[in-house]
């Protein structure tokens, strides 16, 4: 009895490796091209790390015309949750990162190097352990997990490293024989890797991110086929990255320290190791200390909150380059209308530690995305947005005219509003130019410098009696606001009021305030005189003089 017979009695129905190298040749890409992927596991919770990591490895197969792809890890099925591949799916989608292969649906997906999902793989991983095994490199192991844990303890109270390897690994001294009679006798057992490492000696590793490490060797037997039929995640990152031709591994950096194992894996098994690129996680500031954005703490950890909030796909993506390259910052200043698709990523300008994600910079991202929309596209997204998550909001776009109208205030000029940073900002921003809900408001008028009843009463008064007309100009408009305000003892420029306060009651912004608060309720709004464009002349009165009975 040798390993080969071993192998074929653990494994009788395992095809030959050489089927499956056939059925995935490498793959004929040009010079450069990355072959990469990401590799959530169906837990039905995407995290916005999980979406970085997606933002990264689509751009770079794209700018190297590469192939990305999205493979589901679902080897630990009690993690699984129902639906969850096709949630990531649609998140993925939603953000644009639709993959060249890969899962589709729950059960289906497109690409030549498929199956995509690791549970629908079970005879290609058994068909690699039995390679192993058949070259004496893993073995069956028939410690109960109540050993295991004897071990464990012993290792514990002696205070040694933990963990199955040299003295402790017991099965591996196992002769064919006594393995395959404890076989034949129906014993449980599990497949190990039987590790050639040392832990008195270095690796050097080179990672595209973290730079040069150097790590003891693995010597671990860890599991590569668990009791369940389905391989660890180290042993299926190893195969299928190998049969799917990954050229470059772009995960989380929790994974760094597997580094020696899997490139030992990838050595044993004879395939040529991928690049590979460690992430560090988005971090956040909680009162000074610089933690993991966490699922359980942070609701900004799940990629629905960006949908729900409304916060434009654009921005997130652009909000994500901005932490991912610390170059982007200045290539979007110099290229303000540029889309992100021209930006260039370096997977070494990524920072080694995690980026802090700074919740004001994405909406201030989201300003100036929404800020280069045409009315048309807000009204589209915003109406979107409004359909699933606001009812009221869909009332107040019903008219559509008027709605592009009010959200094309300020907008497609040089300077364009910057007052939208999230479709849930939306019906505030715009709730003062509807009447309904303009009338409803039981807020106070919220008057600044010039606040005496009878004084607002005169300027309302006089400004619709002689100073405003439908049909002015921009600039008519302007001036005769300062003839209104000139008329009734106010400066008409600030400079002269600065130069000589005691001359004046005050100035004429402030006359524009009394006008804007009366008309709007509120200080600040984007330009009046569009408002009053708008709202027309009857609608203007009617504003007033509900102003002036209050
Ligand atoms: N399923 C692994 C994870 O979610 C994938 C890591 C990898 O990209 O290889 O962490």
């Amino acid at each position: 009895m040798d390993y080969k017979d071993l192998a074929n009695l653990i494994f009788p129905d395992a095809k030959d490796i050489s089927y499956y190298e056939e059925k995935y040749p490498e793959r004929n890409l040009k010079e450069g091209a990355i072959v990469t992927r990401i590799a959530p596991s169906p837990t039905g919770f995407v995290h916005i790390g999980g979406l970085y990591q997606g933002l990264i490895a689509k751009k770079l197969a794209e700018q190297t015309d590469g192939v990305f792809f999205i493979r589901i890890e679902d080897t630990d099925q009690k993690r699984e949750v129902e639906n969850g591949t096709n949630e990531i799916i649609t998140s993925l989608n939603n953000f644009g990162f639709e993959p060249d292969e890969g899962m589709v649906s729950e059960t289906e997906g497109k690409g030549n190097y498929g199956p995509y999902k690791q549970s629908l793989r079970k005879d290609i991983y058994q068909a690699y352990a039995k390679y192993l095994i058949a070259q004496g490199k893993a073995y069956p192991c028939f410690c109960s997990p109540e050993e295991i844990e004897q071990i464990r303890a012993k290792q514990e109270s002696a205070k040694i490293r933990p963990g199955y390897y040299g003295v402790w690994a017991k099965c591996r001294n196992n002769t064919v024989e006594e393995m395959a009679e404890k076989i034949k006798n129906g014993d449980s057992y599990i497949i190990r890797f039987k590790s050639p490492g040392r832990e008195d000696r270095k690796i050097k590793h080179h990672d595209i991110i973290k730079g040069n490490v150097d790590f003891p060797e693995n010597d671990q037997d860890i599991v590569i086929i668990k009791a369940d039929g389905l391989p660890t995640y180290h042993f299926a990152h190893c195969v299928d990255d190998h049969l799917m031709r990954t050229t470059h591994v772009i995960r989380g950096d929790e994974w760094l320290s597997s580094v020696p194992l899997h490139l030992q894996l990838f050595y044993e098994m004879g395939f040529k190791a991928p690049k590979y690129a460690h992430i560090a996680p988005i971090m956040k500031n909680d009162n000074g200390n610089k933690r993991k954005l966490s699922k359980r703490k942070d609701p900004e950890a799940a990629v629905s909150y960006y949908e729900e909030e409304g916060i434009p796909v654009e921005a997130v993506k652009e909000y994500l380059l901005n932490i991912a390259n610390s170059t982007f910052e200045n290539w979007r200043r110099a290229n303000p209308d540029k889309p992100i698709e021209e930006f260039e990523l370096q997977l070494n300008k990524m920072s080694v530690s995690g980026a802090l994600f700074d919740m004001v910079k994405l909406l201030d991202v989201g300003k100036t995305v929404i800020s280069r929309m045409t009315a048309e596209e807000v009204y589209k997204q915003a109406s979107n947005w409004a359909k699933k998550y606001d009812s009221e909001l869909v009332k107040l776009l019903e008219d559509k005219e008027y709605g592009l109208k009010v959200l094309g205030i300020e907008r497609g000029n040089k300077k364009p509003r910057k007052d939208i940073a999230k479709w849930s900002d939306v019906k505030e921003n715009i709730s003062y130019m509807y009447d309904e809900e303009f009338y409803k408001d039981t807020q106070e008028y919220p008057y600044q410098v010039i606040n005496d009843k009878e004084e607002i009463k005169k300027i309302l008064n006089l400004y619709l009696e002689k100073y405003y007309d439908d049909k002015n100009d921009k600039q008519t408009w302007f001036d005769n606001i300062k003839e209104l305000a000139g008329e009734l003892g106010y400066a008409k420029e600030v400079k002269e009021f600065k130069a000589n306060p005691e001359k004046y009651k005050a100035h004429v912004g402030d006359v524009s305030t009394v006008l804007r608060v009366a008309l709007t309720k509120r200080t600040n709004t984007p330009d009046m005189y569009e408002i009053m464009q708008i709202l027309g002349k009857d609608r203007i009165a009617k504003r007033f003089e509900t102003a002036m009975n209050k």
